[in-house]
């Protein structure tokens, strides 16, 4: 809200971002983009603008409640699984301590995430998310979606986490990615105390359709013109493709959940 007014007073004056939470930190602090919700859509008012410099204090984290360190590594994961394989395997070499939040392993993860959205943001040659930035939207679609079918309950990166889950057991049911793969990611996520499936992802609306699927036509609606996901070709590999199949997302919801049952009978 700040970034926004401070991008259209006087056409721009500078503002300096402080995030506070470990996934503004890692992720939603060093974006570029500003905005407020209005008539009802999240972010609905902003603009495009970098800010003049974003400071990370790490101290900032300790009053954090332990549920948003937690949520807040989802984000750190998805730039590892579309972007670095390097740093994908060092979370997964982390994982306990990560998941006990400790905090030179937070620190580190907070570092490099950071580091890896800047070179995109920085390299990429646009910041403005027509092309080559939408990468990092990868599960968002299903994320958004489960966040306002739960009223908010679910918070952003715990919604990121259900919604990368999703996209890749997606991937693996068309084939680009391995199903080794895919356990690693699946895994991943839930050695870090985040959750790959959640009971509003059941929920069905007029017609008998899942409401979680509205998610992909409001994406579409959110990035304007073509629908286009990120999708994995492998760990530090993502790959955007503009064909989505309704039956195989309906698939790879069903698989979630059969995995998530069968997690809760062997604990
Ligand atoms: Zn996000």
């Amino acid at each position: 809200m700040s970034g926004f007014a401070a991008a259209t007073t006087h056409r721009g004056v500078r503002n300096i971002r402080l995030p506070t939470t470990l996934l503004s930190q890692a992720d939603g602090g060093l974006g570029v983009k500003t905005g407020v919700n209005g008539f009802g859509v999240k972010n609905f008012i902003g603009t495009f603008t970098a800010p003049f410099a974003v400071v990370n204090d790490f101290d900032l984290l300790a009053s954090l409640p332990s549920r948003h360190l937690t949520s807040g590594m989802a984000e750190a994961v998805k730039v590892a699984l579309i972007r670095d394989k390097d740093f994908f395997e060092w979370v997964e070499r982390n994982a306990i301590p990560l998941r006990e939040h400790k905090s030179t392993q937070l620190h580190e993860l907070i570092r490099k995430s950071a580091s890896i959205h800047l070179q995109h943001i920085a390299l990429c040659g646009d910041p403005f998310e027509s092309g080559c930035s939408r990468p990092l939207d990868f599960g968002h679609w299903a994320a958004h979606k489960l966040e306002s079918l739960t009223s908010y309950r679910v918070h952003h990166g715990e919604a990121v986490a259900i919604g990368m889950a999703i996209d890749s057991q997606y991937s693996a049911e068309i084939g680009l990615l391995s199903r080794h793969e895919l356990l690693r990611a699946l895994s991943l996520i839930e050695g870090l105390g985040l959750r790959t499936w959640h009971t509003a992802l059941e929920r069905v609306g007029v017609g008998g359709r899942l409401d979680i699927l509205q998610g992909l036509e409001e994406f579409q609606e959110h990035i304007g013109g073509k629908l286009t996901l990120t999708l994995l070709k492998g760990i530090g590999q993502g790959v955007e493709t503009d064909t989505v199949r309704t039956q195989i997302v309906i698939r790879a919801l069903g698989l979630l959940k059969k995995r998530h049952s069968s997690r809760c009978a062997s604990t």
